[in-house]
């Protein structure tokens, strides 16, 4: 049983994630900020249907609070799957943004992904077995207006994924980015009614969180072990 780390767990594209990797079989550790008590109740949910699950919080953006509870986490064993999920949005046309939403932004996607990627590289690395998942977003493909700090943060991450994989590919660890289109999840809520997603995505709907979660648990699994380095879209056609 391999342990996978998914940060942002509490979250919708996050819990799906949860659920998948445990159905799979893995040990998840399910990640909140501020939502533990969602995150507990998911680790409730995922063992009471006989899967293996614990809960974890910390700020992604703090690097001492995350590198001590990774620190307590891996005294259990090597996190082999990570996935790093967590993020947030803080949309305004660029002439009217505010230095706050630019590094709120980039704190939880860019440095959050450090802050939590580099303590769990070496012992990943010396099981020789790793896989690494960024989620990033269709903004840092095609830009977004009102999203020049997310599309940059995202756009960064892009950059990491092909630098680190580049690093680990030796060592058995891949390392890709899933870039979703517009997801259901609480994220967009007020972001874009129906007449606005129809004119958005030729498929015409939104995609829900078990589609990127069933490609998340793709690339995660050995039957993915050629891939890294990419960039993997999921966004119903819009590019
Ligand atoms: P969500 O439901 O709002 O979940 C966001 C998650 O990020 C929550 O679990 C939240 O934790 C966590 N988080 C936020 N700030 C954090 C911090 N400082 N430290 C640690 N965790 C933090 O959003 P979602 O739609 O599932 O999005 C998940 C990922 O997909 C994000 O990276 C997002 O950018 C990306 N994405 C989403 C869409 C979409 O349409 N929904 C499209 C493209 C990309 P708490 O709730 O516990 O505080």
């Amino acid at each position: 049983m391999k342990r996978a780390l998914v940060t942002g767990g509490s979250g919708g594209i996050g819990a799906a994630i949860c659920r998948r990797l445990a159905a799979d079989g893995h040990h998840v550790i399910v990640h909140a900020n501020r939502g533990s008590e969602r995150a507990q109740a998911l680790v409730d949910e995922i063992v009471a249907g006989g899967g293996s699950a614990e809960a974890v919080a910390f700020d992604v953006t703090e690097r001492a609070a995350t590198s001590a509870a990774l620190e307590r986490l891996l005294e259990a064993g090597t996190i082999q799957i990570l996935v790093n999920n967590a993020g947030i949005h803080a949309d305004a046309v660029f002439p009217g943004m505010s230095a706050e939403q630019w590094h709120s932004v980039v704190d939880v996607s860019l440095n959050g992904f450090f802050n939590v990627t580099q303590p769990l590289t070496l012992p990943m690395i010396r099981t020789r077995w790793g896989r690494i998942v960024n989620i990033s977003s269709v903004a840092a493909v095609a830009g977004n207006r009102g999203q020049v700090n997310y599309s940059a943060a995202k756009g960064a991450l892009h950059a990491a994924t092909k630098s680190l994989a580049l690093e680990v590919a030796s060592r058995g660890i891949t390392v890709n980015a899933v870039a979703p289109g517009i997801i259901e999840t609480g994220m967009i809520e007020g972001s874009f009614d129906a007449d606005a997603i129809k004119k958005l995505v030729p498929m015409q709907r939104a995609g829900k969180p078990e589609e990127v979660a069933d490609l998340v648990a793709f690339l995660t699994s050995d039957r993915a072990a050629y891939i890294s380095g990419q960039i993997v879209s999921i966004n119903g056609a819009m590019i």
